[in-house]
């Protein structure tokens, strides 16, 4: 830990943050409008009332008054690739399409290692801009971008999930590797990185159809022998996808079937869209405790469908959201609620606000299995914290002027803010923004 670690900080704003899942606790939002936030050595002190701080941890703390801004845990982001940060926006096409057009050209330079370290230092950066704190981030199929990654995460001392590409056919040679040395690249890179400092791995295979069946066996077998790394990949995104690894894996039952098979499902699997699943599928994930991300920007974006939250929420699966730039449109988490809200109107669902931001927080954290660790404003937990500016343009102002209730703050900023609305942000007790 770096010395400016070890300094206490006394912050002060309204403060929210949850402490139980509002979907079925309608007071799970504790809301603070004038609140306190002690920070030690990288965690957090103490928070409540400003005024009922304990002195022996307020005393000679350096002290951030952040007026009447909003002070919350640091976003919690499930989804995203750092190496397509470069091609967001791009033009015209669907998944497969969009993968062969813009995704492996542009991830075929990060074999390159000064490349790949530029790149994820400008994405860190902008990430950090956006309020997030915490991600799943896929790098690209060469070891040095995960390095890159890594030694650019722990220059910033962030809590970050990311892992190396497996893509063993179906793709350029430029951006493949071979079940062997896949296996052999994410062993090596588990044992440099999870656990080294706060570096969490995930075991990446891109997904099914850029895989064949014996680089799948491996990624079963490096879950079993790492208990407690990630797996991170895509499941039925897009319906010619879905036919695609119907036909290359004609004895599965379904698409996440295919995953099933190679023993890849459970708690630690991270599986992103999940958007044309049968009632079958999401018993499996219920049952196996499989994790969906949701990425709502994307799937708009690139034309995959409308994810339901209702019906995958009814049927027990954990979700959380994720942007998946650079499908996705945005790094900023207030354009991921945005899109998720829109498509759950498609199907008459109210996702709420308290919900969307705790599934950006607490809710988010919980999903990543790290809710005793980040995602709350709450002592013992890492100081990941951001301050938003509630007022930060002139429509939203006025809006949140006649607001009637937090609910109604917090709705205008999940439609109207950006990245704008970031007044500053902390991670592992550091001011690293603003
Ligand atoms: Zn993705």
């Amino acid at each position: 830990m770096s010395e400016q670690g070890g300094r206490r900080l006394h912050i002060t704003g309204r403060t929210l943050t949850f402490d139980a899942d509002p979907r079925i606790n309608a007071d799970a939002a504790r809301y603070t409008e004038k609140g306190a936030v002690l920070i030690g050595d990288g965690r957090i002190l103490w928070c409540g009332q400003a005024g009922d701080e304990p002195a022996d941890l307020s005393a000679g703390a350096e002290r951030h008054n952040h007026g009447d801004d909003l002070i919350l845990p640091g976003f919690v982001d499930g989804h995203v690739h750092y190496p397509q940060i470069g091609v967001i926006a791009s033009f015209g096409a669907q998944l497969l399409d969009w993968l062969e057009k813009y995704t492996f050209p542009e991830e075929g330079r990060f074999s390159d290692a000064a490349y790949a370290r530029e790149t994820a230092s400008r994405f860190l950066n902008l990430l950090l801009a956006n309020g997030t704190t915490t991600a799943a981030v896929y790098c690209t199929v060469h070891p040095e971008s995960a390095d890159a990654f890594f030694e650019e995460a722990s220059s910033r001392d962030l809590r970050m999930i990311a892992g190396k590409i497996l893509m063993d056919r179906n793709a350029p040679e430029t951006v493949t590797d071979t079940a062997q040395a896949g296996y052999d690249d994410t062993k090596s890179l588990i044992e440099k990185w999870h656990g080294q400092g706060r570096n969490l791995y995930a075991i990446t295979p891109r997904f099914a159809p850029t895989s064949t069946p014996a680089q799948l066996e491996a990624c079963g077998t490096l879950m079993s022998e790492f208990d407690d790394v990630y797996l991170q990949t895509h499941v039925s995104e897009n319906t010619d996808e879905v036919k695609w690894v119907a036909e290359l894996f004609p004895d599965a039952r379904s698409y996440q079937d295919v995953y099933a098979h190679y023993g890849m499902l459970g708690p630690r699997g991270l599986y992103g869209h999940a958007i044309h699943m049968d009632d079958a599928d999401l018993a499996q994930a219920a049952e196996t405790q499989t994790r969906y991300v949701h990425c709502p920007t994307s799937n708009l974006f690139i034309g995959s469908g409308l994810f339901d939250i209702r019906r995958t929420w009814n049927a027990g699966v954990d979700v959380m959201l994720g942007c998946d730039v650079g499908g996705g449109t945005s790094l900023s988490p207030f354009a991921t609620m945005k899109a998720a809200y829109e498509i759950a109107q498609f199907s008459g669902y109210p996702l709420t606000p308290e919900q969307a931001f705790w599934l950006s927080t607490s809710g988010g954290a919980d999903t990543l299995s790290l809710g005793d660790r980040i995602g709350r404003l709450a002592p013992g937990y890492e100081a990941d914290v951001v301050v938003l500016n509630l007022k930060s343009t002139p429509v939203i102002d006025q809006r949140v002027k006649r607001a009637e209730n937090l609910r109604d703050i917090l709705f205008a900023q999940m439609i109207l803010a950006d990245d704008r609305a970031i007044r500053a942000v902390y991670a592992n007790g550091l001011r690293v923004v603003g």
